[in-house]
């Protein structure tokens, strides 16, 4: 049987929580915690990073740095994971859902500025796949109409931009804030992990407040305060350190995760190019200012049924294919609140996106099996 995905140990992962139990903290913002937090912020350039228990905690707390409140509005893609916009509706934003572009799940970001208006507070980009996003152009917005953009970075870790100057950037770097995930299906992995980057100073203090139950329990143990105490909202945000050193077991070998998952994706998509070059499968298409991280691998069927044929058929052969997001604006906690536009390429890729098998122990072999099937 070929599963979807499989979680996996490269290195020391047991070794450092055994370190952790002995040194006597595994609660939050340990050592593990610190060290993985300044990995990401030197090898990736965000201004701030901080771990958090999942990349749904990291939204919720973008929500609250970004002082979302009742009535105002969200600009966020339909075709998403459910988090992406929760955390902004548990703040009583009203979500406007963006389509997709036709030929890449990602929000259309030409169409975005047709739908700001006096209420709009931020853009959430989902970089899909670890794909980026039109950054510039977002960006752009956001300066133009005083707006916060938020990406939704959970699969998009060790991805890039390269916007209109030239200058590649980490996804997740880009917006004022970001969120990404190291739950058991991205490409590093902790189980249930998270982490919000900040990349504007006028969110870090806050930030640390948020993360730590509302308290300025940071400022304390650096020496800044002379008392700690309740100063503003928050919640337990922080992971414990069981998570962060599994995490950082990761973290040390983030390069050769990623050169076997680019490599896997590659040979997927070589083989892959010459069965859609006989019937209608459409491959991903990578824009020119986007890196791929190895993420996913998914491709696109004319139809609804032919997607229920294929995974039926897969199935048979003990392989797991899966579909992926159905649009949120159709969702039944969110239709009713819905403005009742039609989001045509988002309901598209409902019906039509599969993601194949992709997971650090998958092989080459298997991947043949799993292209022979089509064959
Ligand atoms: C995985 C994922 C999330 C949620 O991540 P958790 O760490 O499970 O909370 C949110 N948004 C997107 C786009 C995701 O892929």
């Amino acid at each position: 049987m070929i599963p979807f995905n499989k979680p996996f140990l490269i290195g020391s992962e047991i070794k450092y929580i055994e370190d952790a139990v002995r040194s006597g903290k595994i609660s939050g913002n340990g050592k593990y915690t610190k060290m993985c937090q300044q990995f990401f912020e030197h090898e990736y350039g965000f201004k701030k990073a901080l771990l958090t228990s999942s990349c749904t905690d990291a939204l919720e707390m973008a929500a609250i740095l970004a002082d979302i409140k009742e009535g105002d509005e969200v600009i966020i893609p339909s075709y998403t994971f459910v988090s992406t916009a929760l955390a902004f509706v548990r703040q009583g934003a009203k979500i406007v859902f963006a389509d997709s572009y036709s030929d890449n799940p990602n929000m259309d970001a030409t169409k975005i500025e047709a739908l700001i208006t006096p209420k709009t507070k931020a853009i959430v980009p989902v970089h899909y796949a670890g794909i980026a996003c039109d950054m510039d152009l977002i960006m752009d917005l956001a300066n133009k109409y005083n707006l916060l953009v938020i990406e939704d970075a959970a699969q998009a870790i060790d991805s890039f931009y390269t916007g209109k100057e030239g200058v590649k950037k980490a996804l997740g770097s880009i917006g004022h804030l970001a969120a990404f995930s190291f739950h058991e299906t991205k490409n590093i992995i902790s189980g249930e992990g998270g982490m919000l980057t900040i990349n504007d100073d006028r969110f870090v203090e806050r930030a640390e407040i948020i993360w730590e139950k509302g308290t300025n329990r940071s400022q304390f143990f650096r020496g800044e305060v002379d008392k700690y105490g309740w100063v503003d909202t928050g919640s337990s945000f922080l992971p414990s350190e069981v998570t962060a050193a599994f995490l950082w077991a990761q973290v040390e070998n983030i390069q050769t995760i990623q050169t076997k998952r680019k490599q896997l994706w590659e040979y997927y998509y070589e083989k892959m190019s010459a069965v859609a070059s006989e019937v209608a499968i459409y491959l991903p298409q990578i824009p020119e200012y986007a890196t791929n991280n190895g993420h996913m691998f998914f491709i696109n069927f004319e139809s609804l049924e032919q997607r229920t044929k294929v995974i039926q058929k897969l199935k048979e052969k003990d392989i797991l294919a899966v579909f992926h997001y159905i649009s949120l604006h159709s969702s039944p906690y969110y239709q009713d609140k819905h403005d009742g536009r039609v989001l045509e390429n988002s309901d598209k890729f409902t019906d039509t996106l599969l993601r194949l098998p992709l997971f650090y122990e998958l092989n080459e072999k298997e991947i043949d099996r799993i292209i022979e099937c089509f064959k």
